[in-house]
C-alpha cells in the first residue's frame, strides 16, 4: 500500500514526526520534491535530528530510503547529512537515489544568493539553497540529470552550455567572477564518484515493491499554501508539495496511492514572507513561539524565528481540499495547554464582505481574520496516551476543528517523540 504524507499549510506541521512513526511499520519511504530549503524534526531512540534532504525514514533500520526524480538533489548536502545521522549512533541507512533526479550545482546556491541580495526588501524570503534557479533550469532544460554526470562527453557539452548563460548573469547582472567550466567538471566528477553506490533505477525498485504489497510512504516537503499553482503565489516553493504530485516525484502510478495523510499543527505557524491572516505579534506571539514545536517555533533550516499565529480553519480546509487528504493528523496539542481561551478562526473578512473559501494572493493580503473562542483546557496534556481521557475542552477542541475542516482527523500528537501519538 502506498501512502502520502503532505502538509495542510505552510510547512512545518509536523510532517517529519508522523513520518517518522509510520516509517517504522513501513518498507520503503520516498521523498518526491524539494531539496535541502527546508527541514523535518524528528525525535527518537537515536536522538533528535533535523534532516533536510534525507527521508525521514532513515532512523529506521529496515527501511529503504529512496530520493525521487522529483527532488533537488544536492550532492555535498546529502553526504554531509548521511555522516551527520550516522554520528549520532543510526545504522547506516539504506538509501537509493533516482538516476534521473536532477543534480543542484554550486552556481544554483550563488545565483539564489545573489538574486535575493540584488531584490533587497522584495525578496521572496529564499532559504538560498539554490532551490529556485534549480527548478528553473530544470523547466528550462538547462539541468542535469544525475546519470549525466556518468557521461564526461555529455556533462562537458551540457555544463558548457548551462555556463554560457550563468557566466552571463555572473558578471554581468551581478558583476561577480565568472565560473570555470574545468573546475567545476572536476567537482562533479568528484561528487558523482561518491554518490555511485546510490545510484539506482528506483522507478523500477518501486514498481516491483508495489507488486509485492510492499508498505511505502511517500514524504512530502512544506505544505499546500506553499504550491505554485494553488498556493500564495509568488510566496510560494518552486516544486509541487501536493499529493497529486507525489507520483510523478516519486515514480509510483497514480493507483497505488491508497491514503492521503495531511497534517496541521493545533495553531499556525509559518516561516518566510507571504500573507498570513491569522498571524500574531508582540507578547501573545512570544508566548506561542516559545512554547510551540520541541524547542519554540525557529525554523528547522535557518533557526529564524517561525511567524505564529491562531488556527486557520479557512486556510487549512482549502489546505486538505487541495491535498486530496483522506484524514488529517493534527499535531502540537499539547502546547495550547496554557491557554485560558483559544481563538480559531472560521472566516475572512475582506471589504467588508465575510469569505470561507481561500482566496487567490491580492485579496488575501486584505483579508482580516474572523474569529469564535473556544475555552481552554489549562492542563499539561502530555503523557496522556488515549484521545477518550484528553481533558474535554480539548477534545471539543479538536472536534470543533474537524467539523470545520471537513476531513477526520485520526491522529493526535501531544507531544514531539514518535510514541506521543492518539488515534482516533
Ligand atoms: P515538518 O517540516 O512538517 O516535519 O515540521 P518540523 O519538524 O519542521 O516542525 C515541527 C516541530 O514540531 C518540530 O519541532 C517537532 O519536533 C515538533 N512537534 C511535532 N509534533 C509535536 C507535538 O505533538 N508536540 C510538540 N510539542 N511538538 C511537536
Amino acid at each position: 500500500m502506498v501512502r502520502t504524507i503532505v502538509g495542510a499549510n505552510w510547512g512545518d506541521e509536523g510532517k517529519g514526526k508522523i513520518t517518522d512513526m509510520l516509517a517504522a511499520e513501513s518498507d520503503i519511504v520516498v521523498r518526491f520534491q524539494g531539496g535541502a530549503n527546508a527541514g523535518h524534526t524528528i525525535i527518537n531512540d537515536y536522538g533528535r535530528f533535523a534532516l533536510h534532504l534525507l527521508p525521514s525514514g532513515v532512523c529506521s533500520p529496515n527501511v529503504v530510503n529512496v530520493i525521487g526524480p522529483g527532488v533537488a538533489l544536492d550532492i555535498e548536502a546529502f553526504l554531509r547529512e548521511m555522516g551527520e545521522v550516522v554520528a549520532q549512533g543510526v545504522p547506516q541507512p539504506k538509501i537509493l537515489v533516482s538516476e534521473r533526479v536532477q543534480v543542484l550545482m554550486p552556481y544554483h546556491v550563488a545565483l539564489d544568493c545573489y538574486e535575493e541580495e540584488r531584490l533587497g526588501k522584495n525578496s521572496f524570503g529564499s532559504t538560498k539553497s539554490g532551490i529556485a534557479p534549480f527548478y528553473g533550469d530544470k523547466y528550462q532544460k538547462i539541468g542535469l540529470q544525475l546519470c549525466q554526470l556518468y557521461y564526461p562527453e555529455v556533462l562537458r557539452e551540457k555544463l558548457a552550455h548551462a555556463l554560457d548563460i550563468k557566466n552571463a548573469l555572473m558578471t554581468h547582472l551581478y558583476h561577480k567572477e565568472p565560473i570555470d567550466l574545468d573546475a567545476l567538471i572536476e567537482k562533479m566528477t568528484g561528487l558523482a564518484e561518491r554518490i555511485r553506490p546510490y545510484v539506482a533505477d528506483t522507478d523500477a525498485y518501486l514498481m516491483q515493491a508495489i507488486r509485492e504489497g510492499k508498505n511505502i510512504l511517500l514524504e512530502g516537503q512544506l505544505g499546500t499554501l506553499r504550491d505554485p499553482d494553488h498556493g500564495i503565489y509568488p510566496m510560494v516553493t518552486s516544486s509541487s508539495p501536493l499529493a497529486g504530485y507525489a507520483p510523478v516525484g516519486a515514480g509510483v502510478p497514480v493507483w497505488s496511492i491508497k491514503e492521503i495523510i495531511a497534517v496541521t499543527k493545533a495553531y499556525s505557524s509559518c516561516v518566510g514572507a507571504g500573507p498570513f491572516t491569522t498571524e500574531l505579534f508582540g507578547d501573545e506571539a512570544e508566548e506561542l513561539r516559545k512554547r510551540g514545536g520541541d524547542r519554540g517555533e525557529y525554523g528547522a533550516k535557518t533557526g529564524r524565528p517561525r511567524r505564529v499565529g491562531w488556527f486557520d480553519c479557512v486556510a487549512t480546509r482549502y489546505g486538505c481540499e487541495m491535498q486530496g487528504a483522506t484524514q488529517v493528523a493534527l499535531t502540537n496539542m499539547d502546547v495550547l495547554g496554557y491557554l485560558d481561551e483559544i481563538p480559531v478562526c472560521v472566516a475572512y473578512e475582506c471589504d467588508g464582505e465575510r469569505i470561507e473559501r481561500f482566496p487567490v494572493t491580492p485579496k488575501l493580503e486584505k483579508c482580516t481574520p474572523v474569529y469564535v473562542t473556544l475555552p481552554g483546557w489549562k492542563c499539561d496534556t502530555r503523557g496522556i496516551k488515549e484521545f477518550d481521557r484528553m481533558p474535554e475542552n480539548a477534545r471539543r477542541y479538536v472536534e470543533f476543528l474537524e467539523k470545520q475542516i471537513g476531513c477526520p482527523i485520526k491522529m493526535v500528537s501531544n507531544g514531539p517523540r514518535r510514541e506521543e501519538m492518539m488515534y482516533r
